[in-house]
């Protein structure tokens, strides 16, 4: 007797941040752009993909229950398909990765992709490239070339001290979806985890246990909602998109 084995595609959405930095009255990844949560916003771009099994949330402890409640309201009218799943996230950004990754029931041979929550201008046509390309490579990430010149620096007590050019061709911005085969980015984490190396993003963890990471072109409009500003920006983008 023969099994059919079907590859599956996994996204996990760290929404676990505060977003200090916007200085707004909740976190970030729930205030709203033309209507809908932030969050929401980049659910819909997962759920519109066919191939995408399922899709977890990582929120506050404190979050959990209004997120679900939020999550069941939109499936409701953007059909998510009863695909989304919210998990507790963690003191950071990887450990909030960590614990969704540990949440799922992925093969080795699965894809992962994990996206910032608060890039809702993602489009399916970039994650669409983003699958592909870790079909390909095992690994992949969006990423954004350089259009200023990079300087590496030296912090001082006088203030960042250039310390050499890093040329623009060399450079590209990592963006988010990132993506990995289920079994590559569970060593990669394990091994991360055993050394107690605290990345910036998933790919940075992969990269450290030697694995080669492709890079999907990104664009502008994938911004992170950061700072106050990023949200009228947003707001053009979609109108933009109609
Ligand atoms: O803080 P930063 O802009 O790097 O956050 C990127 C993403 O990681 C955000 O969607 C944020 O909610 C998430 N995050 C998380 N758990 C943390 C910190 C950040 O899921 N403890």
């Amino acid at each position: 007797m023969y099994t059919l084995l079907v590859m599956q595609v996994f996204a996990i959405l760290p929404a676990a941040g505060l977003g200090t930095r916007m200085a707004a009255s909740q976190p970030k990844q729930f205030l709203e752009l033309n209507g809908l949560p932030i969050l929401i916003h980049s659910l819909r771009a997962f759920a519109a993909i066919q191939r995408v099994t399922a899709i977890y949330v990582a929120v506050r402890p404190n979050e959990i229950e209004r997120v679900k409640a939020q999550v069941a309201e939109y499936d409701a009218k953007f059909d998510f398909g009863g695909r989304v799943h919210v998990v507790e996230g963690g003191d950071n950004r990887q450990e909030s990765v960590a614990h969704a990754l540990a949440a799922l029931d992925c093969d080795e041979e699965d894809v992962v992709l994990v996206h910032d929550a608060v890039r809702p201008l993602i489009d399916t046509a970039t994650i669409e490239r983003t699958i592909d390309a870790v079909l390909e490579h095992g690994a992949a990430i969006v990423g954004l070339p350089a259009v200023d010149t990079v300087k590496q620096v030296e912090r001082t007590a006088h203030g960042a001290l250039i310390t050499s050019t890093i040329p623009r061709e060399f450079v590209v911005l990592a963006q988010t979806p990132q993506g990995f085969r289920c079994g590559l980015l569970r060593k990669a984490f394990a091994e991360a985890t055993a050394d107690g190396f605290v990345g910036t993003d998933e790919a940075s963890v992969v990269e450290r246990a030697g694995y080669p990471v492709a890079v999907v072109h990104g664009s502008q409009v994938n911004l992170k909602i950061t700072q106050p500003g990023d949200l009228p920006l947003a707001e053009f983008y979609l109108g933009q998109r109609g």
